[in-house]
């Protein structure tokens, strides 16, 4: 497309899971300018800071240009042999599970597609994880207990017509700040409408919020036990729809109702003030939306969050209808994508389960593939163990820097190290990953690559390059699909991303009589053609050929239809666990998130000295009454301490910070500053349902340094 001033291009943020479209248009002389498109349902030209800033971060600068072997260069025949001969031989020896793809929600979804289809059908071993897995494995974990399937009924326009906004664990303005964007908007036309924030930390969020709710570290699943049972108390509860659309109720009410208000409060850390006008406020309100993020997701009792949630939009029947419903946040632009091909170590493909050995055979059958994996994977803890023990001897890092962002940072940085083979695909020569490997794959970045994402309410987007690939990088799924066909494997021969999301598509339809949500067969004829012209959808899609630029007006659960067997949502019986890990020796809670600027181990961001002046260095937030008692200083350095690892980092002293708690963003490494790789500190617990990291819920110690 031609316009004055250069050639532009519709294609969508990389960053976050709101899924924004962008305008990106190169002019005469090769500059790239990146605005946002007016005609992006997610976004309607809206950006945030990141999106923004986007075109300062696409310059060759660290670049990884060739592939390299132990640090020389090599042409792409001799790395892609390398990696094949290495993975076969190693499950020649020790069969299919000593090799793993630990991969990314920056994968678009066709690169997810071929490397699900690797590993799961064609290797035969579930050992493929992502960093999706610390960021929304509890919400997928939840949606599957009580609907019986990974389907996130809301969108974005749900939450603006709610009248009830409830965030917990989400501090959106920083987050996900275009939906904060239109959230803001929404409460400016219509001030009638309540903004509640559930979070242990005072953040910009709450400048929109009627109440803040400043809960315990993980107090949430206690919090919507209480909900529940007040809500059965009251006018609020939905008998028929209960009795219609649900089973369990009966359990999940005894369970909540046997948490006295006294232990609720204990639990929670809020008085019984603030959590009457909470209840009155949802009991009260017909059009509720609960959002959340990885406040719910990184923790212990994650997936039992999300479900005392669910339980109480269940308990109303607030759920299938404009304006109300949970709604998980997700973090990356493509974990919904992901999950869609089953890009984690527990789902199959297009919502199909592992567990299922109709769906392996489905699968299989499909694929035609030599075998399927029998038995869900490791997820990414346990991979990472298993790295660390010898189980696992191969090892395929795409897009994603474990070294910085995993839980017990140092821990698996030694366990790539002692790894006998590790290949890393990225777009960067130098990540505190990418020095490990053996084999380093250069690959295409955001404006070079060509695919499909999806956001947080089920948006799909095309992802077109309009750069052309640096040096001799490569797309990741171009990457994968050679070497599998090196491996001797059939089925890998594609000419292109759209080849692959017609094979994903049909896939999706395939055997598939309305028994799972996710079905984009209509989608099979796109062609190159059709392909180039996708403009975003959302699914359930339409069944038909379909009509490009609109939605079905499928609403899902709007008929309380369910996926599982009898159609009915599950209720889930939940316990309020004991949240305070802190003792003598770390008597601290350790918090960790994202800052508004910069995103994941700033590998883009650190690029842009615009999104660097936001915030210029770690910080680590803390209680004045804390910083007094510790002598710290505000503006001092501090010196944090788990039993895993150390960082230093400047201290915040603010009031916005709950006593006891310390807030550090995620960002830094130690390329960036002198000792920040905070998930050093993080003990790797994991949720026992969705073997997600507790990310925010760790005791560690601090001092001056
Ligand atoms: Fe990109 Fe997310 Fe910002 Fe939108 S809100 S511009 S998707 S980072």
């Amino acid at each position: 497309e031609m316009q004055a001033g250069g050639e532009t291009t519709r294609t969508t943020c990389p960053y976050c899971g709101v899924g924004c479209g962008v305008i990106a248009t190169v002019a005469g002389d090769g500059a790239v300018t990146v605005k946002g498109d007016p005609e992006h349902p997610a976004n309607f030209g809206r950006l945030c800071s990141k999106g923004s800033a986007l075109a300062e971060t696409i310059d060759l600068e660290g670049r990884v240009l060739f592939p390299e072997i132990l640090g020389r260069q090599a042409d792409w025949d001799e790395a892609l042999d390398l990696v094949a001969e290495k993975f076969s031989k190693t499950i020649a020896e020790h069969g299919p599970d000593s090799v793993a793809f630990y991969v990314s929600g920056q994968l678009l979804t066709e690169d997810y597609y071929v490397a699900n289809k690797l590993m799961k059908g064609s290797i035969g071993s579930a050992n493929i994880d992502t960093n999706s897995r610390l960021c929304m494995s509890s919400s997928v974990a939840g949606h599957r207990r009580a609907f019986g399937s990974d389907t996130v009924p809301g969108t974005y326009e749900d939450i603006e017509l709610a009248d009830l906004v409830i965030l917990t664990g989400s501090n959106l303005a920083w987050c996900h700040p275009v939906i904060y964007q239109r959230l803001a908007a929404a409460k400016a036309a219509r001030p009638g409408m309540k903004i509640v924030v559930i979070d242990p930390r005072r953040t910009m969020t709450c400048d929109i919020a009627d109440l803040h709710l400043g809960i315990r570290p993980d107090g949430d699943v206690a919090l919507f036990m209480g909900l529940l049972a007040h809500l059965a108390q009251s006018p609020a509860i939905d008998q028929n729809y209960i009795a219609a659309h649900t089973q369990g109720f009966g359990e999940a009410f005894a369970a909540a109702a046997a948490l006295s208000f006294t232990e609720l409060m204990e639990r929670t850390g809020l008085p019984a003030m603030q959590l009457r006008e909470f209840f009155h406020l949802f009991e009260t309100t017909e059009k509720v939306v609960t959002c959340y993020s990885q406040g719910v997701n990184q923790s212990a009792s994650g997936t039992d969050k999300v479900n005392a949630i669910i339980n109480c939009h269940l308990a109303t029947g607030r759920i299938g209808r404009p304006g109300t419903g949970p709604f998980s946040l997700t973090g990356q632009p493509n974990a919904m994508g992901g999950r869609e091909v089953g890009g984690l170590a527990n789902m199959l493909a297009a919502h199909m389960a592992i567990e299922s050995a109709e769906d392996r055979d489905r699968v299989q059958r499909f694929w035609a593939s030599p075998r399927i994996a029998e038995k869900p994977g490791l997820k990414a803890v346990d991979m990472f163990r298993a790295v660390a023990d010898g189980r696992i001897k191969a090892l395929w890092i795409m897009a994603t820097n474990p070294v910085v962002s995993m839980p017990d940072a140092d821990a698996v940085e030694a366990a790539i190290k002692a790894c006998p083979f590790v290949v890393v695909s990225d777009i960067l020569r130098d990540t505190d990953t990418a020095r490990h490997a053996h084999v380093l794959l250069p690959s295409v970045g955001w404006g070079e690559k060509d695919g499909t994402v999806t956001n947080s309410e089920r948006r799909i987007s095309r992802q077109r390059w309009f750069l052309s690939a640096p040096g001799e990088a490569k797309a990741d799924w171009w990457q994968m699909a050679e070497v599998g066909q090196r491996m001797g494997f059939d089925g890998f021969v594609y000419k292109s991303a759209a080849e692959i999301f017609a094979e994903h598509a049909a896939l999706s339809a395939f055997e598939n009589e309305g028994s799972r949500d996710f079905d984009i067969g209509a989608f099979v004829g796109l062609g190159e053609e059709g392909y180039d012209a996708l403009t975003p959808f959302q699914w359930p899609a339409p069944l038909e050929q379909p009509i490009v630029g609109r939605d079905s007006d499928k609403r899902f659960f709007a008929d309380g239809g369910f996926y599982h067997p009898d159609r009915k949502a599950r209720f889930v019986p939940v316990q309020a666990p004991a949240t305070d890990r802190t003792n003598e020796q770390y008597p601290l809670t350790l918090n960790t998130g994202r800052i508004r600027d910069h995103w994941h181990t700033m590998t883009r961001t650190a690029k842009s000295a615009r999104l660097s002046g936001h915030i210029a260095e770690p910080f680590a937030e803390l209680h004045p009454r804390d910083a007094m008692e510790l002598g710290i200083r505000g503006a001092g350095l501090v010196e944090l301490e788990s039993p895993h690892g150390t960082a230093i980092v400047r201290a915040l002293v603010t009031e916005r910070q709950a006593r006891g708690n310390v807030f550090v963003p995620m960002h830094w490494n130690d390329q960036f500053a002198a000792k920040a790789r905070i998930d050093a500190l993080v003990a790797p617990v994991t949720d026992p349902f969705s073997g997600q990291p507790a990310s925010k819920n760790v005791a560690i110690a601090a001092r001056p340094f």
